[in-house]
């Protein structure tokens, strides 16, 4: 008789959890997934998939507006929330649907229900002990919002993909990736936006001409940015709200969001009784091997604070997974991990800002361009693509790639690669161009940069 009902019990079946335990299922673990909402978890339900659905669709603004430049006739578009958002909702139910057939297919069992620890091999769902000789922390994070006056009033992320209507006017408070995506979204579907941010900039932590160049770019398509201010009190008014800042602006809006932070999820998870260490903002601390202060307790993805990505959270997962159950042990290595920005214009971006190899390698040098895309030539269309190379003066060796401009997302994969492998500036010279492209601009830049340290925010 084994001594556990598993070899592993994951709890939270999303992104990082869904990964590790198929790919321990395939090795002919046993394995038990808890989930206490639906199997797909953030990115498929209320992150990555549902938001990238709803930025295609605001897409389409931009392609109706450029299309009279090359000959076309387009009636006057309209368009239809609700309906985008049936459809949105049908492809993540039949993606969390594929989910579960995976893990089936793996021999993954699915407990349904709210998992807590009751001690470090047993697991509490619904009243139910399960034990396991390894327990796999894959919570996840909840967004989070501040303690003002109306805080009741407000959306997240959440329930902004859900809305009955497309509001008219809608203020989108924070900074981040998922403000300035949101904001884009709305701003493309036509609706009012103002974005209240803290800092000077956007994107805080992000390359500092990136930061500027998109902002510029979002107030071009009319997003109302209020910079170094925060809300102050939100009010519920006849038919709306009123949102004061701290600089003493009045907003009038038919919506509220908030996009200041997320939180990991380990509230009523019985870690701390344990003996399980968590950071002051409730992320279980765990080492290289993902394992937390409990030996069988291990934790990944958002839970763990790090870098909160899908496909971060996938690796660290199936390194779990290959090193408990295939004899393959995996350290999970963070460094160059690429990312996106699906703002209007997008992002692209992997390795160092500029500040921060200044900070690391001391003398860097940078390349970059700022130019009109050929397709904006036609459409009449003044947004311009921006791209940018630091690279460490000692070594030539590109330490960062960062792109603002349509595709900068697909195009930076491709150089996360290069940049990965440690390649010089000299082999990005000598790779030829794709012609006539914008990515060819990254192995055609000449010209060194010639200014000095630039502040950091
Ligand atoms: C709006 C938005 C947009 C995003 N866009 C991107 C993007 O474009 N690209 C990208 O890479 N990342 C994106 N992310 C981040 C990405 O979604 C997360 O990094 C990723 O989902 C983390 O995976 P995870 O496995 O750690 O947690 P999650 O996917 O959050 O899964 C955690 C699961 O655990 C469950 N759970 C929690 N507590 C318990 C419990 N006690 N018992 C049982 N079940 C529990 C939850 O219900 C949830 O299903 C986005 C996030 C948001 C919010």
């Amino acid at each position: 008789m084994p001594r556990y009902d598993f070899d592993m019990i994951t709890i939270g079946a999303g992104s990082g959890g869904v990964a590790s335990s198929r790919r321990a299922g395939s090795y002919g673990a046993r394995v038990a997934i808890c989930e206490e909402l639906r199997v797909g978890g953030t990115c498929v339900l209320r992150g990555c998939v549902p938001k990238k659905l709803l930025v295609y669709g605001a897409q389409f603004a931009d392609a109706f507006a450029d299309a009279a430049g090359f000959g076309w006739t387009v009636p006057s578009p309209s368009f239809d929330w609700p309906a985008l958002i049936e459809a949105k909702d049908k492809e993540i139910g039949r993606l969390s649907e594929i989910y579960i057939s995976m893990l089936k297919n793996s021999g993954v069992e699915i407990i349904d229900g709210h998992a807590a620890l009751v001690d470090p091999h047993t697991v509490e769902v619904a009243g139910r002990n399960h034990t396991a000789e390894n327990i796999l922390i894959a919570t996840g994070s909840w967004p989070e919002t501040p303690d003002i006056p109306g805080i009741e009033h407000v959306i997240s992320s959440n329930e902004a993909l859900d809305l009955e209507r497309l509001p008219r006017r809608i203020v989108i408070v924070g900074g981040g990736y998922i403000a300035v995506e949101f904001a884009g979204i709305f701003n493309g579907f036509g609706s009012e936006v103002v974005e209240i941010i803290r800092r000077e900039q956007v994107l805080r932590g992000f390359d500092e001409d990136l930061r500027i160049h998109l902002g510029e770019e979002m107030r071009g398509r009319g997003i109302d940015i209020r910079s170094s201010t925060q809300v102050a009190r939100i009010d519920k008014t006849a038919g709306d709200y009123r949102v004061t800042t701290t600089a003493g602006d009045r907003i009038e809006t038919d919506c509220v969001m908030y996009a200041t932070g997320r939180k990991p999820n380990t509230k009523r998870l019985g870690l701390a009784e344990i003996g399980v260490e968590m950071t002051e903002n409730g992320a279980v601390v765990v080492d290289e091997w993902q394992r937390s202060t409990v030996e069988n307790i291990y934790a990944i993805g958002d839970v763990t604070d790090r870098i909160n990505l899908t496909p971060v959270a996938i690796a660290e997962g199936r390194a779990i997974a290959e090193t408990l159950f295939n004899d393959n042990p995996i350290r999970m290595d963070h460094s160059d991990v690429p990312s996106a920005v699906f703002s209007n214009p997008p992002i692209g971006t992997v390795g160092l800002s500029e500040d921060a190899a200044r900070r690391r390698y001391g003398e860097v040098d940078i390349y970059q361009t700022r130019f009109r895309p050929m397709k904006n030539t036609l459409s009449g269309r003044a947004e311009r693509t921006f791209m940018k190379l630091v690279v460490d003066a000692a070594t030539e060796r590109v330490v960062g790639c960062h792109m603002l401009g349509p595709d900068a997302p697909e195009i930076i994969q491709g150089l996360a690669v290069a940049v990965k492998c440690g390649a010089a500036k000299r082999q990005f010279d000598q790779t030829i161009g794709i012609h006539p492209s914008a990515a060819e601009e990254f192995v055609t830049m000449r010209e060194k940069l010639v200014r000095q340290k630039m502040a950091a925010d």
